[in-house]
């Protein structure tokens, strides 16, 4: 297929090479040079512009930071002409950015109006995912749009899933990393208790992971090094997924949870508690570095016993 492939940042060049390395025909284009430059070099062809992509593909991708850079960018707000203007009536528009819902389901409305077809489809799986083509897509809008895009979908990644109309792809996204940094900062909280009372990592390790204390955020992201030598604390949390990521996502569940009124207390605690951390290690760290802040903020301060 034809695919313009906009937003070429740490996600999107190697969501891209997937795509030309799955043999269709890519065209991508970033407002900076520095992307573009990189892009060039890894062999990906380059357009003009975005609407120059836009306006000669079947589909069109983008890769952005934030919901209002993909508006700006569908109704040329930001400049230089809009996307949805240049394309083709019936493209499909993919947006795999990370945004709010009621952002994306402003974009399905734009791009259904201007008589084009939309999905949001946000990821997890972080750059490694990305590079190696293992992301997880969770997919919003109708089911033919859905199964339109599931070819391209599953080059990039491997695990798909469609999960209702416009805006519940993000849902799905931020709900699942609600649920994740509420987890990820309670392990850190049990680890340093257990130091504090003379327990090793390991033992708690091998109790919590084969009991009811068992999830992601101790299996496989483990904040303390050793028990999981691929968890990021083994390597002073880098890579992984930045704590200032985490924060944005927490953000959009906070504007989530103003709109619909639901009681999430220790959802928002944990946008506090990442809000903190994002303004300072966490800007660079894997999230699950905030233990070493709850170590620090405990009484006696960083001291261990275990
Ligand atoms: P990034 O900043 O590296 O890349 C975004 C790129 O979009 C930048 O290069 C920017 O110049 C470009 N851009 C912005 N407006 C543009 C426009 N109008 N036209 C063309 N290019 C434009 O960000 P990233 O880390 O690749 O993340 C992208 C999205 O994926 C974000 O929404 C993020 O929350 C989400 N995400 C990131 C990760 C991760 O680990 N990095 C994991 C899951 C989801």
């Amino acid at each position: 297929m034809k695919i313009a492939f906009l937003g070429l940042g740490h996600m999107g060049l190697p969501m891209a090479l997937s795509l030309s390395g799955a043999g269709h025909e890519v065209s991508g284009f970033d407002v900076s040079a520095a992307s573009l430059d990189a892009a060039a070099q890894s062999g990906l062809a380059i357009a003009a512009s975005g609407v120059a992509a836009a306006r000669d593909a079947e589909v069109v991708i983008t890769m952005f930071q934030t919901g209002r850079q993909v508006l700006d960018a569908y109704t040329g707000a930001g400049g230089g002409g809009g996307l949805l203007e240049a394309a083709a009536p019936g493209t499909l528009f993919l947006d795999c950015s990370t945004i709010a819902v009621d952002e994306a389901q402003a974009a399905h409305e734009l791009a259904t109006t201007a008589g084009h077809r939309m999905l949001d489809a946000p990821v997890s799986g972080g750059v490694v995912g990305a590079e190696n083509a293992t992301l997880a897509f969770m997919v919003g809008g109708s089911e033919v749009d859905f199964e339109a895009a599931r070819p391209l979908l599953e080059a990039m990644g491997r695990r798909v899933v469609h999960c209702g109309g416009p805006g519940l792809g993000q849902a799905a996204k931020m709900c699942n990393n609600m649920i994740l940094a509420v987890s990820q900062i309670v392990v850190a909280e049990a680890f340093v208790l257990g130091e504090r009372l003379g327990l090793s990592h390991q033992a708690l390790f091998d109790v919590a992971s084969n009991a009811s204390g068992q999830c992601w955020a101790l299996t496989t992201n483990c904040p303390v090094p050793g028990p999981v030598p691929t968890s990021p604390a083994n390597n002073d949390y880098r890579p992984g997924f930045s704590g200032a990521l985490m924060a944005k996502d927490l953000g959009l569940a906070e504007q989530a949870v103003g709109l619909t009124g639901v009681e999430a207390r220790m959802g928002m605690l944990a946008r506090e508690i990442y809000r903190e951390f994002a303004e300072g290690d966490g800007s660079r760290q894997d999230f699950s570095g905030i233990i070493n802040t709850i170590r620090a903020e405990s009484a006696g301060g960083d001291e261990r016993t275990a």
